[in-house]
């Protein structure tokens, strides 16, 4: 414990140190409400708790109603970390399968509050919502991840608009932490090997995220070179050697954290690992020594094994944006096999092969360590298959075995609380399955009345945050009286807040500064945007795109209609992600992954308008927002912005300041309010987190887990079976023949829709037999290419020696096309194309 309480104020600190404070606003309340101009300064109860006058908490030791609130809250705390939620019941259920003891979650940034600033961006938002939605719904989960000791950099601006970065070192004994320790008190030290003879360790912090652990490695210690004190110095900083050993600590050592704590605390196993982007992949690799040490295995059979239970998760839509090194230094590191011990370094290298032999290859190595892997957005899934196909050769784009999980966001994270009380419903069910229908209890009055609320008080934000950002970039405060009347509680407010790689394109709606300050200045129905973001401290195109934005927003003439607030984080976010009547994004198609901004405006209320990327793209139904229209198959960049700038204008001048301003007698606008509705009750479920988890609960962590069961049980017998199975396919498999293929029909013109047919055809199986392999009739229609369109496939079996036969439902009229495939077949292959095998006659 941190601060010494009182002992009747004991149950402060559990309060205090468990994370569900940041999503709970009940516990925020009761340590408001021991000093709330204190609590709204440092917003942080932990720091609350050490800061506040020893005299106010002996007072409240005394105060009988002060004790009845903490008692309560503590015993709430106390039920939510153990009574049996959806996991629980669902693994008692009876439908199929079987759910992991535990799942160990691995990312390189968490960002579960601004009060422990360890991530830069959405990726790390993600990894926390993850880990708060798994915890409300009771998943069995282990978070992992090092801990930066300069966080998130803080952002101001110089006078002529450039980025400054600052980076404020925390203290991790101040935040809400506790060191991991052994029995005897000391301090749990895991270690990698360096080369040279030298070893890194880390300490572990413990964040409880809810019923979750985050454990955070941290190399400041004792007794670590100066150079190797240094590996978690900062998020994404510093050179490819730097992040290697960043990346080694993380996998490896993530590892090996888990296994201390469950060996410590009695915690269950984690049976799946999920590698949440490239960055841990290496995480498969001490798996894999694990067992090789253990177990007596060959490596390919520990590959089975360690493959069954790893998912991989990518983020990334283009190959440039994936995490590389050069094949080099992924060899001084591990060539040695001091750092993982009987790993052969050739086969480590084998696994981040990629078509530059200089290379290694982090997404490749994720993919071939993990039998399940996905993308984040359906229309990303897609991309990812295209880009990753190489790897699964002979299979077309869309049978390349990498799916998709849509992402979401923690609802009762973002969701402001005003909302979640006029909607109904306490916070666990909202969390869940999103905002309760409440449209026959609440009226379009009340619904409005609170989003001009939510605007109002985004307003007195972006007023607070305007003036002190001039008073950092020099200003005196004689100069800024304007900065009072920035903004207007009644117009309609406009976001865009996120990152500033090139592909997010800050500057689009600067393409015809013209037509924006027409739209700012509008006599009728002016708009107000408020623009946010940070640029990657060594990317100087990003800065320079903010700069333009802040150049375009300090002129006197629009400045009270448009703002850039600097230090864009997950404070400013809320407030933004509340307050915004529209929500923004117009990034390069189909260079979004996912983005998660917009669902978390949805959830409050806000209407996104966005080019159709990421989530938008399947989220869009023609009511819920606006979809700019991109102009794809536009390769000139100028002309594709020009383009789809001049949609945007169009758009925001034409349909959503008119439908916003179009008033009915009450002052509503009705036509707005049926949208803000309809985006509540159809996007509030499906943007949530809740939803997420439940999606890889069930068809990522239980299949593995039942993968993982076949493959160990009976001293690997699984395991080392698929690696038999895979060793006899080799020489065979480039001598199996199909031929002799043929459709079997009457008559040609008795080629109706829903007619059966028979596919026949001979196969030399050169020595496998039939049972190793799945044959298969894929029938589909002859499109314009060599390629079949919307093919349907079937299973053919054999009938004698030689022949398989199978028979096909005709799925459509015209030109029909079929085809005869082998694969391999075998009980633990998640998909056929899992060995990337495929014999064609
Ligand atoms: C949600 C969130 C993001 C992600 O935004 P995108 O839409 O994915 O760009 C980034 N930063 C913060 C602080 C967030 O809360």
């Amino acid at each position: 414990m941190h601060a010494s309480l009182p002992e009747p104020l004991a149950g402060l600190g559990a309060l205090a140190t468990n994370l569900r404070w940041t999503w709970h606003p009940p516990t925020r309340d009761l340590f408001a409400s021991i000093d709330d101009v204190l609590f709204r300064r440092l917003k942080d109860p932990l720091r609350m708790l050490t800061t506040v006058a020893p005299e106010r908490l002996e007072e409240l030791a005394a105060d009988a109603d002060f004790l009845d609130r903490t008692r309560a809250a503590t015993e709430d705390l106390q039920r939510y970390l153990t009574e049996p939620r959806w996991y629980q019941r669902r693994a008692a259920g009876e439908e199929y399968g079987r759910l992991p003891e535990a799942v160990a979650y691995f990312s390189m940034e968490y960002g579960v509050t601004e009060a422990l600033p360890n991530y830069s961006g959405g990726l790390g938002v993600l990894a926390a919502d993850h880990l708060k939605a798994a915890s409300d719904l009771g998943v069995s989960m282990i978070g992992v991840g090092p801990l930066y000791r300069a966080g998130y950099f803080r952002q101001s601006l110089s006078l002529d608009g450039w980025q400054v970065e600052h980076y404020p070192v925390i203290d991790p004994s101040g935040l809400p932490l506790e060191l991991l320790t052994e029995p005897d008190g000391e301090p749990v030290l895991v270690g990698v090997a360096m080369p040279g003879g030298r070893d890194l360790r880390a300490q572990i912090w413990m964040a409880r995220v809810g019923r979750i652990p985050l454990l955070l490695l941290d190399t400041d210690v004792d007794g670590n070179d100066e150079d190797l004190r240094r590996v978690t110095d900062r998020l994404y900083g510093g050179d490819a050697d730097h992040r290697i050993r960043q990346e080694i600590l993380a996998g490896i050592g993530g590892v090996r954290a888990v296994r201390r704590y469950c060996a410590l605390t009695g915690h269950p196993r984690p049976e799946v690992f999920h590698t949440n982007e490239g960055h841990a992949g290496f995480l498969g690799l001490e798996r894999m020594r694990e067992i090789l040490a253990a177990d007596g295995l060959e490596f390919d059979e520990a590959l089975s094994a360690v493959r069954a239970g790893t998912v991989f998760t990518t983020h990334t839509p283009v190959s440039a944006g994936i995490d590389r090194f050069p094949a080099d230094l992924v060899h001084r590191y591990f060539g040695d096999g001091r750092l993982l011990p009987g790993v052969d370094v050739r086969r480590v290298l084998g696994l981040g092969a990629e078509d530059n032999p200089g290379m290694f290859n982090m997404a490749h190595m994720g993919l071939r360590l993990a039998q399940r892997a996905n993308g984040v957005s359906k229309l990303h899934g897609r991309v990812s298959r295209r880009i990753f196909a190489r790897l699964w050769p002979g299979f077309d784009d869309d049978e390349v075995p990498i799916s998709s999980v849509t992402n979401g966001v923690h609802g009762p994270t973002w969701v402001a609380r005003e909302m979640t009380a006029l909607l109904g419903g306490n916070d666990e069910e909202w969390g869940h399955d999103g905002a309760p229908s409440a449209r026959d209890r609440v009226t379009d009055q009340q619904l409005w009345d609170l989003r001009r609320d939510l605007r109002s008080k985004l307003v007195a934000e972006v007023r607070r945050r305007v003036r002190e950002a001039w008073l950092q970039r020099g200003a005196s405060a004689l100069e800024l009286g304007w900065t009072t009347s920035v903004f207007d509680p009644d117009v309609l407010t406009v976001g865009f807040a996120r990152r500033v790689p090139t592909y997010k394109r800050l500057t689009l709606m600067l393409r015809d500064p013209d037509r924006l300050r027409a739209l700012l200045l509008d006599d009728d129905r002016p708009i107000q945007v408020v623009v946010a973001g940070k640029s990657h401290p060594a990317d100087e195109g990003g800065k320079q795109l903010i700069q333009q934005i802040v150049r375009f927003v300090d002129d006197p003439a629009v400045r009270h209609r448009i703002v850039f607030l600097p230090d864009y984080d997950m404070a400013m976010a809320r407030y933004l992600y509340r307050g915004c009547d529209v929500w923004l994004n117009n990034p390069t198609r189909p260079l979004e992954a996912c983005g998660t901004s917009g669902m978390k405006s949805a959830l409050n209320g806000g209407l996104n308008l966005s080019i159709r990327d990421g989530w938008w793209d399947e989220c869009y139904d023609g009511s819920n927002g606006w979809a700019i229209p991109t102009a794809d198959g536009v390769t000139d960049p100028l002309l594709r912005d020009d383009l789809e700038a001049a949609a945007l204008y169009e758009l925001l001048g034409q349909q959503v300041a008119p439908l916003f301003y179009d008033r009915g007698p009450d002052g509503v606008p009705e036509g707005w309010m049926s949208m803000v509705w309809h985006t509540l009750e159809t996007l509030g479920p499906r943007v949530q987190a809740s939803r997420m988890v439940r999606e890889y609960v069930e068809s990522y962590y239980l299949p593995a887990a039942t993968m993982v069961e076949a493959a160990i049980r009976d001293g690997y017998a699984g395991a080392r079976d698929l690696a038999r199975y895979r060793t006899r396919l080799h020489p065979h498999w480039r001598k199996v023949r199909v031929f002799d293929t043929e459709l079997l029909v009457d008559s040609p013109d008795s080629l109706v829709v829903g007619k059966e047919v028979q596919v026949r055809a001979r196969i030399d199986l050169a020595g496998l037999e039939p049972s190793d392999v799945e044959v298969q009739a894929v029938v589909g229609r002859v499109g314009d290419v060599d390629e079949l369109e919307d093919p349907v496939t079937v299973p053919m079996t054999p009938t004698e020696i030689g022949e398989f036969r199978g028979s096909v439902v005709l799925p459509r009229a015209g030109a029909l096309g079929y085809t005869v495939r082998v694969l391999p077949r075998h009980g633990l292959l998640a998909s056929p194309a899992e060995l990337g095998k495929v014999v064609l006659p």
